[in-house]
């Protein structure tokens, strides 16, 4: 475990050099959120997430997965993540989450979002889409704070399952359940790195949080079955169920004062606070 690990830890420099591609992913999921609206395409967010990468001087990281050739990935409703940017036109009531990633000088950041469409003639469907975006957007703002104080990185998956059993919204018969199929990780000059980030309690107590340890926290739920399947664009999973989804991320570094949100605009501030965290200002 201590050997597959070695090597996980930025230096303070490094960190410094993850603060700009947390940025520009950061930028690029705002640009999308001020544009979505019913009647856009996926494709056409997807090229707005590409200008406001490429704008900043940035590159996006997803292009270089291969065989992959967009900026971003649009996963509509029951699309947990994986979708791909297409002509679908999006309608009132979708639930939409948003993946984007930039690489900026070598260096990469990695960020979900989840927007619900208003639908003023189906207000209750927009309401539980909503609850099911808020409680997987809290439950990485809660995996976020353990991680703040954790000792090993198995306590964020702790946190964020300990969060969403205990929501309010489980006693009233919702059965949301968190992935267990797809995870975070490590991030760095790639991507995806070691280690391999939880969003559920694992045996395993994970490496040691301490300064250098960069992670992208990403809970998907769905409000039904965690079962999953590929499909026939061999890129996008959905739920088996046909349940809606939620998926929401962020990539953070652990330092020596404290942790960076790094792909939240606000440094993560208003994320913690409520869990009486302060992030240490990003410089
Ligand atoms: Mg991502
Ligand atoms: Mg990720």
């Amino acid at each position: 475990m201590i050997g597959r690990n070695k090597g996980i830890y930025k230096t303070p420099a490094e960190l410094r050099l993850m603060v700009e591609p947390g940025r520009v992913t950061a930028a690029s999921l705002a640009a999308v959120r001020a544009a979505i609206r019913p009647g856009i395409t996926t494709l056409e967010l997807n090229d707005i997430a590409e200008q406001a990468i490429r704008s900043r001087g940035g590159v996006s990281n997803f292009q270089m997965v291969p065989g992959y050739a967009h900026t971003v990935c649009t996963s509509v409703n029951d699309d947990i993540v994986h979708g791909i940017p297409s002509g679908r036109t999006l309608e009132p009531g979708d639930i939409v989450s948003i993946d984007s990633g930039a690489d900026v000088g070598g260096w990469n950041g990695d960020s979900a979002i989840t927007i619900v469409l208003d639908d003023p003639a189906r207000p209750d469907v927009v309401a539980a889409r909503r609850l099911l975006s808020d409680v997987t957007e809290q439950s990485l703002w809660h995996g976020i704070a353990r991680l703040a104080t954790a000792r090993h990185l198995n306590e964020v998956g702790e946190a964020i399952e300990e969060f969403v059993e205990e929501h309010p919204s489980v006693a009233q018969g919702a059965t949301y359940g968190i992935l267990t199929d797809y995870i975070g990780h490590g991030i760095g000059r790639s991507m995806h790195e070691a280690p391999p980030v939880f969003n559920y309690r694992v045996r395993q107590r994970g490496p040691e949080v301490k300064p250098g340890l960069v992670v992208a926290i990403e809970p998907m739920i769905t409000a039904g079955t965690t079962d999953t399947y590929v499909r026939e664009d061999e890129w996008t999973v959905a739920s088996a169920d046909g349940s809606m989804s939620s998926h929401w991320e962020h990539s953070v570094a652990v330092h020596e004062d404290g942790i960076w949100v790094l792909t939240a605009e606000d440094g993560g501030a208003s994320g913690l606070a409520p869990l009486g965290i302060t992030p240490v200002p990003i410089p």
